[in-house]
């Protein structure tokens, strides 16, 4: 019998998840009545629990879209809030608590809000019925109501009560009906009385022949009828536990008939008067079902036309294209991967060795400075110049110890600095940037969070390998430590390459004084304070201490950037001096490593680097290349499926070009689904099982 109403409402909630579709609206039974009438007691009463919100000045402020399923599977009764994500909510009490909450989240400035709440309530003992339950009908608007609350309560109501929504006017059998809001409300917009079913309540209150009276009504003739009911909460006589729904309706239904059976007269089976809130229930189901029936015809043409108008967008928008989150994902991670292969192809030993030889580079850099090149700035206004090593390199003597110290000091703290961190993390770093800037330039950058994964997968990757990586490098760098046996076209090499170093260092100085002179005004300032500090140099000023004020006219600021900029220029002249020596004939040899550690120590860092890149290359890229794309498979697997399952589809409608495409999509999968489902109706229908009335 109430197939199609189950039916519909199956298609209804699938229709919710189209969006707006405001051309498919299937029936409802609207609910309304004045405050007090006992709305809310008629509507627990066909549900069996008590779950409305309640108190004094409980004002319901937003429409309750309640739903029945019928579910003969339930082994409990319980609620869902598909909004909020709350599902097989088995307390109704926590039912209740929510619906005060959410009632109460419409600021009373507000009075009123259209946006429902959606409810639905599984049991075996409900029928299939689609409630929406109003805000009450206010009367006389109390001390601390706002004005505006009474007019704004009857024209939402309005709104609901339209066809082909049902109207289930409630209305108390001890006021009277000439003055119920509720039937006012109703004849409105149903003058005719085809689609409203009036409810009296609190028959118990009233003589039985005025009750009788009342059922019969012939001054407002519903075509649908009057159902009286008592449906006052029964007296709770248990302790902490609520009434279970079965035995809230029966008790319901014990207290009806004691109170209608012994009145036979008026309200026995002769009687013509319809009773009972089992009775209202059954006539609810037919009414529904009766109301749905007569709307298929309509809803079909409805949602064959929304889907004709997605399907010719599809095509127009999207050259029907199909999309999904999966294939998104899968194109996206393709594309990601194709442009990770091109990056392993072109990025390999030789990229790496260049990498490493740079940075090596730079300690080469600190050494000489350490070793070679200490002009004891920093004792500048203390004492003159001192005789420094500088002075002497052009003629040290291959035979004097202090030059194999020099040199050798300088070597182990070359091949002893760990290398194989160094390396390690050279690797690493250049890896990683080259996956974050592939990440940029890939569909992920619309997707922080799965880049981010993506990124985390390369660093871990990387990481796991580092400590043995560099273990092995420094293992295989041992020799090294105590002889780097530099060969003569590895000298030669170590020669052309550290002219070019030392350039790079040169230049580096200039753009430092050029950016000083800027700093303070310009190269003649800067030129002035640097003739001072010179002059402080040589002792030609006694300046005694660092006066915080400065000293000869200038600020101890700006005599910072002359000490600055003086050892800058003592450093270029150094380079300039040794990049000539580098050239020069004496360098050209070997044997003559004394006078020129720069082309020595390069060469020793090129030979450090070499090594090194061996190792790392297999150890550390090779072993990323072929891990990276599965870690990310597995990592980025997790993260789709986190967030309750949902993470692949909210990982896809990140990108607003994508969700518009995947809405689309769905919405026509769900149109086609929808209008399959309601055309099985129609064959059901025509085999005869179920006879809708046809508008
Ligand atoms: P609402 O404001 O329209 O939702 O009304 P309620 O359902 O809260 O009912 C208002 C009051 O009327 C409550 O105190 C109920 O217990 C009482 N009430 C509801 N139905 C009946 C009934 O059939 N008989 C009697 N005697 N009282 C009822």
């Amino acid at each position: 019998m109430m197939y199609i109403t189950k039916r519909m409402i199956e298609i209804r909630n699938l229709l919710s998840r189209v969006g707006q579709s405001s051309s498919v609206t299937l029936p409802s039974i609207v609910v309304i009545g004045s405050q007090s009438s006992g709305k809310s007691s008629v509507l627990e009463a066909i549900v069996g629990h008590e779950f409305l919100p309640k108190g004094s000045n409980m004002i319901t402020r937003r429409p309750i879209e309640l739903t029945l399923v019928n579910d003969p599977q339930a082994k409990v009764d319980y609620g869902e809030f598909p909004d909020l994500g709350l599902a097989r909510v088995t307390d109704f009490s926590l039912i209740q608590k929510t619906l005060t909450e959410l009632n109460q989240s419409v600021p009373e400035s507000q009075c009123v809000s259209d946006d429902p709440i959606r409810l639905t309530i599984h049991s075996p003992r409900v029928p299939d019925l689609s409630l929406i339950d109003l805000p009450g009908y206010i009367q006389v608007a109390g001390e601390n109501q706002p004005r505006e609350l009474k007019r704004k309560i009857s024209e939402l109501c309005d709104k609901y009560i339209r066809g082909p929504n049902i109207i289930l006017a409630i209305s108390a059998a001890d006021t009277d009906l000439a003055n119920s809001t509720a039937l006012q409300a109703s004849r409105r917009v149903d003058p005719r009385g085809e689609r409203t079913i009036g409810v009296i309540t609190k028959m118990d209150l009233v003589d039985p022949e005025k009750g009788a009276a009342i059922l019969g009504d012939k001054q407002y003739p519903l075509r649908l009828g009057y159902v009286g009911v008592i449906s006052k909460m029964p007296v709770q006589t248990g302790g902490l536990f609520r009434r279970e729904s079965s035995s809230l309706l029966a008790s319901i239904n014990k207290n009806e008939k004691a109170f209608f059976n012994s009145h036979p007269e008026e309200f026995g089976p002769n009687s013509g008067a319809s009773t009972g809130t089992i009775t209202l229930r059954k006539k609810l189901m037919h009414v529904l079902e009766q109301q749905m029936s007569s709307k298929l015809t309509e809803t079909t043409d409805a949602i064959t036309r929304e889907l004709e108008e997605t399907t010719y967008q599809f095509k127009v928008q999207y050259n029907e294209q199909p999309m999904s989150a999966e294939s998104y994902l899968a194109a996206s991670l393709d594309d990601f991967k194709h442009q990770f292969h091109n990056f392993a192809n072109t990025f390999g030993r030789q990229q790496l060795l260049e990498l490493l030889k740079e940075a090596l580079d730079q300690k080469v850099l600190d050494q000489l400075a350490a070793r070679y090149w200490n002009k004891p700035i920093e004792d500048l206004f203390i004492a003159p110049v001192e005789v420094d090593s500088l002075v002497d390199l052009p003629k040290a003597d291959p035979k004097s110890p202090y030059w194999h110290r020099q040199l050798d000091t300088a070597c182990s703290g070359l091949t002893r600095l760990g290398v194989g961190r160094l390396a390690a993390a050279v690797a690493s770093n250049a890896v990683q940037a080259n996956i974050d800037k592939l990440l940029d330039k890939s569909s992920f950058a619309k997707h922080p969070s799965a880049r981010q994964v993506i990124s985390e997968a390369a660093a871990t990757v990387l990481a796991d390998r580092a400590y043995a990586t560099s273990d092995g490098i420094e293992i295989s760098l041992k020799p090294y430590k105590f002889d780097p046996d530099i060969q003569p076209n590895e000298w030669e090499k170590g020669r052309e390459h550290v002219v070019g170093v030392l350039q790079g260092e040169l230049e580096q100085c200039q753009n430092a004084i050029k950016s000083l002179e800027n700093s303070v005004g310009g190269r003649k300032k800067l030129r002035e304070v640097m003739s001072f500090v010179d002059k402080a140099r040589k002792g030609e000023i006694i300046i005694e201490g660092d006066h915080p004020s400065g000293a000869g006219g200038f600020s101890a600021a700006l005599l910072a950037r002359g000490r600055e900029a003086v050892f800058l220029r003592d450093r270029a002249d150094i380079i300039n001096m040794r990049i000539v020596a580098s050239k020069s004939r004496k360098c050209k040899s070997l044997e003559n490593k004394y006078y020129c550690p720069e082309v020595f120590l390069d060469a020793v860092a090129t030979k450090l680097a070499q090594t090194a890149v061996l190792f790392l290359n297999v150890e550390m890229l090779n072993d990323f290349y072929h891990r990276f794309p599965r870690e990310v498979e597995t990592k980025l697997n997790e993260y789709m499926n986190s967030h309750g399952g949902n993470g692949l589809e909210k990982f896809a409608r990140e990108d607003p070009k994508i969700r518009r495409h995947l809405d689309l999509v769905q919405r026509k999968e769900l149109l086609e689904l929808v209008l399959m489902k309601i055309q099985d109706l129609h064959r059901f229908d025509a085999s005869g099982n179920v006879k809708p009335d046809r508008d």
